[in-house]
């Protein structure tokens, strides 16, 4: 049962950082939760002209939904900076220290599908979304191909030309540095025959410097990337295994202690032991006896430690959000009253672990982990949130923050400034 939350957000204290006209709540007898607080909602991406399938009728523009996001800190003490990927072709960067304006943009001219920074090694890695001519063996921009006139496409390559995924990677610490490529193969120059939705690294331990990088997507098959020291012309990553067993694009991965799950949007749940590459375990999808699996594309997975005990927590579009012990054993299966889109973790300022769930609808919806027990929903109906499609993605800062990438094309950064717990009592 979807229940109703237990605090309500005071509109004045929780959104007045970003709706003009609202003061900070200062009624020392106001009712509503002061617990959140938004203190900023900016254009994370800029609209893109929808690719008609009719032809010719392109004059229809689209907000491009924010795709990813990630939280780089130079230092541990440092201040947080947040890259956003847009489907709009741009990875962009935020400065939290100069209320995040954006002090950078890179204009990749191709969708932007994932992103991530490796904190150890301090490399962004970035997914994205192009075609292979067939005809020239060439990457080219899907967007060109619309083209009419000279230097179109001819007939005959728009038929050769197939959508892959491409990764590029960047040295935080030599920004100026050229980005490395990830080629299938000298004659395969993409990394992927499908774009690719999910990545995660993992630190090689024969090279510090380079994680190892796993990513994955609508072709369903998790590829393992490992930086080649002695590749010429220049070391570049190269894919050094790859572990078949979904049937159906992936979603979202992540590791826990040695193995990594993977989950899938046909509903499906699997374990592997990414070293030699074998699926240990498979969740099925649906109500079976002993699985307990999603009915419904999985969309989102995080590793959640609470009470002294690690637990996976899945996110569905069958609007439910699930935890699972290390084993695979389903421990909750929590309704949420609509799909679930993207999922993290933060503490209160009581240390209390609560689960962020993004919302089909643009809602936030705040859970206490592990009860479950519906805190709040942070709408932009009550008092502010994303508005006019799904939240895409949530990311974790520093000192209670997080931050929130929508269909919508907006960034939103949040803090948690209270303790859920004794707001309750
Ligand atoms: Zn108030």
């Amino acid at each position: 049962m979807n229940s109703q939350p237990k605090l309500r957000p005071c509109k004045n204290f929780t959104a007045c950082g970003v709706h003009t006209g609202l003061q900070d709540c200062s009624n020392p007898s106001c009712k509503f939760a002061h617990i959140v607080k938004c203190h900023k909602s900016y254009a994370g991406s800029t609209k893109i002209e929808a690719l008609s399938n009719r032809g010719g009728y392109n004059n229809q523009q689209l907000q491009a939904p924010v795709a990813g996001l990630a939280t780089w800190m130079q230092t541990p003490t440092s201040a947080p900076q947040i890259f956003s990927g847009s489907h709009d072709g741009f990875w962009r960067l935020w400065d939290s220290s100069n209320n995040f304006s954006k002090s950078f943009e890179n204009a990749c001219g191709i969708k932007v599908t994932h992103l991530l920074v490796d904190s150890v090694s301090q490399k962004l890695v970035v997914a994205f979304e192009s075609a292979f001519n067939g005809t020239s063996g060439l990457i080219v921009n899907p967007k060109d191909t619309a083209q009419t006139g000279a230097g179109a496409v001819s007939k005959e390559e728009k038929a050769n030309l197939h959508t892959v995924g491409l990764i590029q990677s960047w040295d935080l610490n030599q920004p100026q540095a050229p980005p490395t490529n990830y080629h299938l193969s000298q004659f395969a120059p993409y990394a992927s025959h499908k774009p690719i939705t999910c990545l995660l690294t993992i630190p090689d331990a024969a090279n510090p410097t380079h994680p190892i990088v796993i990513a994955s997507g609508e072709e369903p098959a998790i590829r393992v990337w490992k930086m080649n020291p002695t590749a010429t012309p220049q070391p570049a990553y190269a894919p050094v295994s790859t572990m078949f067993g979904h049937v159906r694009p992936v979603t979202t991965m992540l590791t826990l202690d040695g193995l990594l799950w993977s989950g899938s949007i046909d509903g499906n749940l699997r374990i592997w032991d990414p070293t030699a590459g074998e699926c240990k375990h498979v969740v099925l999808a649906g109500k079976s006896a002993t699985g307990g699996g999603h009915t419904g594309p999985i969309t989102d997975s995080i590793v959640v430690e609470a009470e002294g005990s690690k637990f996976v927590v899945t996110a569905s579009l069958d609007a439910t959000v699930r935890a699972w012990d290390m084993s695979a054993n389903l421990m909750k299966d929590e309704a949420m009253g609509q799909g679930v889109v993207c999922l993290n973790s933060i503490d209160d300022t009581g240390g209390n672990k609560l689960l962020l769930c993004g919302l089909e609808k643009g809602n936030v919806m705040i859970r206490h982990f592990p009860s479950f027990m519906n805190l709040m929903v942070l709408s932009s109906q009550y008092s502010c949130g994303h508005d006019g499609g799904a939240v895409r993605c949530i990311e974790i800062g520093p000192n209670n923050c997080f931050f929130t990438g929508g269909e919508d094309g907006k960034v939103m950064v949040w803090q948690i400034v209270g303790d859920a717990a004794k707001m309750m009592t």
